[in-house]
């Protein structure tokens, strides 16, 4: 009497598996993105660098993103001197690339200088939750800024965001977004944005070389992040979140090791107010 509950409970799990894997299969193939971040997928983040040839710095690479920003690793410095960002209004165009929400600027958008050197903002995107974490806590939301030199060297600026008064700038796309959701490698025009917009808050940032957290996962990227932790609401957060289809609830890569490389904080001198 006993086997027969058992028996049944058996087969029901084999049809459940059954089912679970057929739905599986048939999302992936409707799903347009090579990658995804299902930790068990064949292609989840552990396997990116197995997807391409030219995508081997996923899994080979030895500087990169994202990291913990721990305190005990940080050097405070001063000589970085501040974010020196020209940027100014121009076209825009809002993307859905399967896994997130893209704003690119069609025209020039200014650039930031680091050690000479300009580097042109193309667009900015988002992941949920944040990517890079700070003494090990993770927020609600990460913004990358994007920029790329004439020479092809790729620096990205990350702001990070957790549950409080809503974002300025994501309430100005509010209406973009939500027409953008689910038209996987739809675009949008959403007419000219000032990247100004995009508030900071703070003189303090951190730096330090990493990579792309999406593939090819190019390394030498020059990464400057934001100390202070900004706000967004929950319903922008899931607003993000549903604009994009993928299998998925989060679009953030898992923390990558550190390999001794060097985090500065940016703080301005006792005389320059933050
Ligand atoms: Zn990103």
């Amino acid at each position: 009497m006993a086997k027969l509950p058992i028996q049944f409970l058996v087969c029901s799990f084999f049809i459940v598996l059954a089912l679970h894997s057929f739905s599986v299969t048939s999302q992936e193939t409707e799903d347009e993105s090579e990658f995804s971040y299902s930790a068990n997928s064949p292609t989840g983040p552990a396997r990116w660098g197995e997807i391409h040839a030219d995508w081997g710095a996923c899994s080979n690479g030895t500087m990169q993103s994202p990291i913990d920003m721990s305190s005990e690793r940080v050097k405070i410095v001063s000589h970085l001197g501040r974010l020196r960002r020209s940027y100014k209004p121009t076209d825009a165009v809002l993307r859905n690339r399967g896994h997130d929400m893209m704003l690119r600027w069609e025209g020039e958008a200014g650039a930031i200088e680091i050690n000479g050197t300009e580097y042109a903002l193309h667009q900015c995107h988002w992941h949920s939750p944040s990517e890079h974490t700070i003494n090990g806590r993770r927020y609600d939301l990460e913004l990358h800024l994007v920029h790329e030199s004439a020479d092809g060297k790729v620096a990205v600026v990350g702001i990070m965001y957790k549950t409080g008064r809503p974002d300025s700038f994501l309430s100005s796309l509010t209406d973009h977004l939500a027409a953008v959701t689910d038209i996987t490698d739809g675009e949008r025009a959403v007419g000219v944005i000032d990247p100004r917009d995009i508030k900071i808050g703070s003189r303090k940032y951190y730096r330090y070389i990493g990579s792309l957290t999406v593939p090819p996962c190019t390394e030498n990227v020059v990464w400057s992040f934001i100390r202070k932790v900004r706000t967004v609401t929950r319903e922008q957060v899931r607003l993000l979140r549903v604009a994009v289809h993928d299998s998925s609830d989060t679009n953030a890569r898992p923390l990558q090791a550190i390999n001794k490389r060097p985090i500065e904080l940016f703080r301005p001198n006792d005389n320059e107010r933050d």
